[in-house]
């Protein structure tokens, strides 16, 4: 059984979202948090919480998968960049343990110039800060594209930041397929060497999600711009291997293809297919 869903919109609460997932054939999807530009969250309403805890059990759905917003950056040069990031993922934090056991999503950061050492360093900083082994919410680090000065472009990368966190079990990987190819992993002609050396750098272990998505360039050009299903450079054939490994099937797909809820409905339906 192939769990997928796509992104959807927050704006009308929980069980909103658990239903616009079923009416397209999904069984997760993820969300942002909070407006992806970052701003203050929705207020959570507790009945909504309920009946949306209600339904995703019922429906036997698999893990969601939050998304912080793209302008949290843990290793900002700027201390007031550092601080609002601090701030928004303390606060994600507290709001995800409404929804126990699920996944948050997470860019490992843009270290602007100041080295992927000094990067590394202060994302684990702020996950050492707000991390607590009580909470029931697992931390996913995503696989980037390594465009600019984003840290997370090599498994190394996340390896050393998990590395440096000591409540290291809280910690997982979301798997971005557009950014391991755009970052020069080779899943298009070796997705089990890629997955070989994931396993051997990070461990498969902690491989929690994927984002399954194609994308507009080829290996290495690290651009991250994703494409539709089969419409990319990765191709059908790549995806179907990826979502049908022995080792990554059980996983949760999220896709972040540039489409529209009927796009995503006609992409699930084809992936089911396959
Ligand atoms: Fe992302
Ligand atoms: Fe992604
Ligand atoms: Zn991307």
């Amino acid at each position: 059984m192939l769990h997928i869903g796509c992104h959807l919109s927050s704006t009308k609460g929980y069980l909103s979202m658990a239903e616009t997932a079923l009416s397209i054939g999904a069984d997760t999807f993820a969300f942002f948090t909070r407006n992806p530009r970052g701003g203050k969250a929705k207020e959570i309403e507790s009945a909504d919480v309920e009946a949306f805890l209600e339904l995703i059990k019922e429906k036997r759905f698999a893990k969601i998968v939050a998304h912080a917003p793209y302008t949290l950056n843990p290793c900002s040069a700027e201390a007031r960049v550092r601080e609002f990031a601090r701030m928004t993922f303390a606060d994600d934090m507290k709001r995800m343990e409404r929804i126990p056991g699920h996944y948050y999503n997470f860019h490992p950061g843009s270290h602007v110039g100041q080295g992927i050492e000094v990067g590394i360093r202060l994302t684990a900083d702020m996950l050492n800060e707000i991390i607590t082994p009580e909470q029931n919410t697992i931390v996913l680090l995503e696989t980037m594209a390594g465009k600019g000065s984003e840290i997370g472009g090599r498994f190394e990368e996340l390896r050393a930041i998990i590395d440096r966190v000591e409540c290291d079990s809280k910690i997982g990987v979301c798997l971005d397929t557009c950014h391991v190819s755009d970052a020069g992993y080779d899943i298009i002609g070796d997705l089990d060497g890629v997955l070989d050396e994931f396993d051997n750098v990070i461990g498969l272990n902690r491989l929690k999600a994927i984002h399954l998505n194609d994308s507009q360039n080829d290996m290495g050009m690290r651009k991250d711009r994703h494409a539709k299903i089969g419409e990319g450079k990765l191709g059908i054939e790549t995806i179907a291997k990826v979502i049908n490994h022995p080792k990554l099937k059980h996983l949760p797909f999220i896709l972040e293809t540039p489409t529209d809820l009927d796009g995503h409905a006609a992409e699930i339906s084809l992936l089911r297919s396959l």
